[in-house]
């Protein structure tokens, strides 16, 4: 490395070149040198040209020059402060800082993690993991032009719902079917169109809030509806719904209990009992049923959830329900019901604004494909696969990274392996739970350190792929259920990075 000025430096590059490098200010060198490289002369080693082809040269550069700011006001106040300089500043090792530092800037936000939570469905950690078709039918519409809103047959303009509305009719009986964002927009766009101005019925023990700020009596008001309560917190008759209903009335609006039960003395009124009483004020009814599924799970040894068809079966003109839940697919709302109630809500100005793109499209249309077969479902539907994945397989794998972890870990932790309970979350089941294994981390008895399991829990999360487990009753749980076969290596890869 040569100090002679690169040729190449642009303008800016070259006003730093007064400054330090050997040539200091006046008033530097006055109080002795401040000992750093100019930027120029970093930006045009050798060792810095992989960082240019990478990041590019203007912010490699300005990478630099905040960099080399940031060093020359530490040296400057370890000096103040009587304290010697620290740290090396030769050009190799301001080159590997920058390295770091471009590398950090520019990881994205959006990251893998491990869910060693035990909810399967976990809200804050994206929901349902796609099958390998509906990721290869994304990558595809990624880079391909779609037949989105184009009829191939006929040449003519085409409605995006048709790409889905018949194998969603196919798997739930509806006469037709709607899509938009979020089952949270798809109740919000129900409500709007139906019952605008007008009353809904909906009981005392259904009035929900789902996370995030979801709740019926606020949806329903930001909709335009009027919401008419009936019954009590724990016990609602069909009387109830009869004396509400009224010419005011546009709609009656079941809520699905998501994630909570009501249990003891209670009374609500189910669809087989609703719906005559619907039909005879001819006014609709409407399910949100949140997870809604499409199969019957006890075929997989899962707990019973009402699915989709159930529903329409069971009466309701209108149902709504989620597309990253149980279904196992990408967020989506999916309304299904009455041919005319469907076509009026598509009507809606709304829908436009709720409608969506042809990700969700190209990703939902293999996952509902894969309903046709639902005997080959558990071994190709992600969400299922895990849901049903048997507690002795985990135990199996639980014993497998057993040491390996506690070895990561060394003496300060002592982890075993032990039975859990996992849920599937996003509200499905709330009270159900399926039988896991994993991990448990304990600190050791001995020489017992502060908060350790918050700083293993802070361990954890600074792995290039972080490890996300659950804090109970002084221990920090591991529960392997979604932790994939194909994913086991790079989890064991990464735990030599645990005990540094
Ligand atoms: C989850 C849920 C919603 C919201 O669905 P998103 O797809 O998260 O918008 C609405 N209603 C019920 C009953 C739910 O369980």
């Amino acid at each position: 490395m040569s100090g002679k000025p690169d040729t190449k430096a642009s303008a800016g590059e070259r006003q730093d070149t007064a400054s330090p490098a050997g040539a200091e200010s006046g008033a530097q060198a006055a109080a002795g040198a401040i000992h750093l490289p100019a930027v120029h002369l970093i930006l045009s080693d050798a060792a810095c040209a992989p960082l240019i082809a990478e990041y590019g040269r203007v912010q490699t550069l300005e990478a630099a020059r905040m960099l080399l700011a940031e060093l020359r006001g530490m040296m400057l106040a370890s000096r103040r402060d009587g304290m010697p300089p620290t740290g090396d500043t030769g050009i190799p090792a301001i080159l590997a800082m920058l390295a770091t530092r471009l590398r950090e800037t520019n990881r994205s936000p959006l990251r893998p993690v491990f869910n060693l939570t035990g909810t399967v469905l976990h809200t804050n950690l994206g929901r349902a993991l796609l099958p390998d078709s509906a990721v290869q039918a994304v990558a595809e519409a990624l880079r391909w032009p779609m037949n989105l809103e184009w009829d191939i047959d006929t040449g003519k303009r085409g409605d995006r719902d048709n790409l889905i509305e018949d194998l969603l009719l196919e798997l739930t009986g509806a006469e037709a079917a709607t899509i938009v964002n979020n089952n949270a927009a798809a109740v919000l766009l129900m409500l709007n169109t139906i019952a605008q101005g007008k009353e809904v019925i909906v009981s005392r023990g259904e009035l929900v809030e789902i996370g995030g700020a979801f709740r019926i009596p606020d949806i329903m008001t930001r909709a335009g509806a009027v919401l008419r309560e009936v019954g009590s917190t724990n016990r609602t008759h069909l009387k109830d719904y009869a004396e509400a209903a009224g010419p005011q009335t546009a709609l009656m609006m079941k809520v699905h209990c998501s994630n909570y039960a009501i249990t003891g003395f209670t009374k609500s009124v189910e669809l087989p009992e609703l719906a005559p009483l619907s039909k005879k004020h001819n006014i609709p009814l409407a399910v949100d049923l949140g997870s809604g599924t499409l199969v019957d799970l006890e075929q997989y040894g899962l707990p019973h959830e009402t699915t989709v068809r159930e529903t329409i079966a069971g009466g309701a003109d209108l149902v709504t329900f989620s597309g990253d839940k149980l279904l196992g697919g990408p967020q989506c709302g999916i309304i299904v019901g009455r041919a005319d109630l469907i076509a009026q809500i598509k009507k809606n100005p709304l829908k436009r604004a709720l409608r969506v793109g042809k990700l969700t499209l190209a990703a939902l249309e293999p996952v509902l494909a894969l309903y046709r077969a639902p005997d080959l479902l558990p071994g190709r539907l992600t969400t299922l696969k895990l849901l049903t994945r048997p507690a002795a397989h985990i135990r199996e794998l639980a014993q497998a990274l057993l040491l390996p972890l506690q070895a990561a870990l060394g003496v300060g932790y002592e982890v075993s392996s032990e039975p859990m309970m996992s849920q599937i979350g996003s509200g499905a089941l709330p009270v159900d739970q399926l039988p896991s294994h994993g991990l448990v981390v304990r600190a050791a008895a001995a020489g017992r350190i502060s908060n350790a399991l918050g700083i293993l829990e802070q361990r954890l999360r600074a792995l290039p792929l972080p490890v996300i487990g659950r804090v109970a009753q002084d221990a920090l749980w591991l529960d392997l259920r979604c932790l994939d076969d194909h994913q086991r290596q790079r989890f064991t890869d990464q735990l030599a990075l645990l005990a540094l």
